[in-house]
């Protein structure tokens, strides 16, 4: 069989040897403990899954949906961006259903590159802003977000060449991996970046309802003008731990939104309706609905991070999403180091070369574990106080 030569240029899966190895421990019969999941563990709330289960028996539901959604959903999108953001969103023509939004964050290549064309992405990242760039012919060029930064891109340093042949600017705040929040001045700075250079911006934002102080995190599209070039990517899977259900949506510029739903309507036939039904229960929840989520992540983080200080790594408790971006000790790598605490600890945590080339020097932990699971890591980490302990060489 020969396979396409698209196939072939996807990156070469990174989990490979810690997956071996994580196999390998649970075999011989150790309990690995994993803090590199980031799908939430609390159940998805009763009242959303009644309304599934309602929504389910109604025979109107059995049919084929329709690609642009439900126009309850799309209204209920749109009131809750009103409510969250003071972002109007016109439903009809500025609000598309997803099958979770990284469904839609893949396909957007397919309507915004063609071969040869770049795409800027962030390092670290999603992989999937990158994956489908390549997919598309086009080429990701990747904008480092570093510590000095504070994880932001600096589109200054991104050469002149490589602008003229861009057609996208992915971003991606609270940031997934590395817990950063952008304010509405970046934002600012990025539309009108995209703006002067013909530029679409792509914002993944599904992490803007999990924040721990001040005030709440931002939408793209509270930037003025961004409505011209921009669409965001939104999702329930974090705010209400609906990973398994596969809704999201993307809203924004009506011509973008326009063809996204003309090319997803060639490929799929729309969101079964029963879990359009229990998305629209979803966002109509009170706040203290997250509120609830939030409270038990946050004890989460102050735990994580305590025991990461204490046995002497640098972190900085994130001010929202669900990942603490840890430093490794001095003289070790991402990878290097995450396979010790896997062998030392039966620990799991990502490296942070698994999101890309700067992630080199972190690893993150995912809020995504069950509480008396978390607990029992931590001490293992904390009690990690042998000769093995590859922090002692910096610390002690
Ligand atoms: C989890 C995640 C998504 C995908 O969410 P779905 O709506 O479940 O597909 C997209 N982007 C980032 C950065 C994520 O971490």
């Amino acid at each position: 069989m020969k396979f396409s030569k698209r196939l072939s240029s996807l990156p070469p899966y990174l989990f490979v040897e810690i997956n071996r190895k994580i196999a390998q421990k649970r075999a011989a019969g150790e309990e690995v403990i994993s803090f590199a999941i980031g799908d939430p563990d609390m159940p998805t709330p009763s009242h959303i899954i009644q309304s599934l289960q309602e929504a389910a028996a109604e025979p109107v539901n059995h049919r084929y949906p329709e690609t642009a959604g439900l126009e309850e959903l799309r209204s209920a999108i749109s009131a809750w961006y009103l409510r969250r953001f003071n972002v109007e969103l016109d439903r009809e023509n500025e609000v598309l259903p997803l099958i979770g939004s990284k469904e839609g964050i893949g396909h957007i290549a397919f309507c915004l590159i063609d071969p040869g064309d770049i795409a800027l992405v962030p390092d670290p990242a999603y992989p999937v802003y990158a994956i489908g760039t390549t997919l598309a012919g086009g080429e990701p060029y990747y904008m480092p977000l570093n510590e000095e930064n504070g994880f932001l891109p600096d589109f200054d340093r991104i050469p002149a060449e490589v602008i003229k042949q861009a057609r996208v600017l992915w971003l991606n705040y609270p940031n997934n991996p590395t817990g950063a929040v952008a304010g509405l001045d970046f934002f600012e700075r990025a539309v009108d970046f995209a703006r002067r250079n013909d530029l679409v911006v792509c914002h993944d934002n599904p992490y803007s309802e999990i924040h721990f102080e001040g005030k709440p995190p931002a939408s793209l599209l509270q930037v003025r003008g961004a409505m011209e070039t921009s669409i965001e990517f939104h999702s329930l899977s974090k705010s209400y731990n609906m990973t398994g259900w596969r809704i999201g949506m993307a809203v924004g510029n009506r011509e973008i939104i326009k063809n996204l739903t003309t090319l997803k309507s060639n490929l799929d036939s729309g969101i079964p309706q029963a879990i359009q039904q229990a998305a629209v229960t979803a966002l109509e929840s009170p706040p203290e609905v997250v509120g609830r989520f939030i409270d038990v992540y946050r004890k989460r983080r102050d735990l994580i991070c305590e025991v990461l200080e204490d046995i002497g790594l640098e972190v900085k408790p994130p001010a929202a999403g669900l990942y603490i971006w840890a430093k490794v000790p001095q003289g070790y790598c991402s990878a290097e180091f995450a396979a010790s605490l896997l062998d030392q600890c039966g620990v799991v945590v990502t490296p942070g070369t698994g999101y890309g080339q700067s992630g080199e020097g972190f690893v993150r932990f995912s809020l995504t574990v069950h509480d008396a699971v978390l607990v029992k890591g931590l001490s293992r980490l904390g009690n990690w106080k042998n000769d093995k302990n590859p922090f002692k060489a910096k610390t002690k």
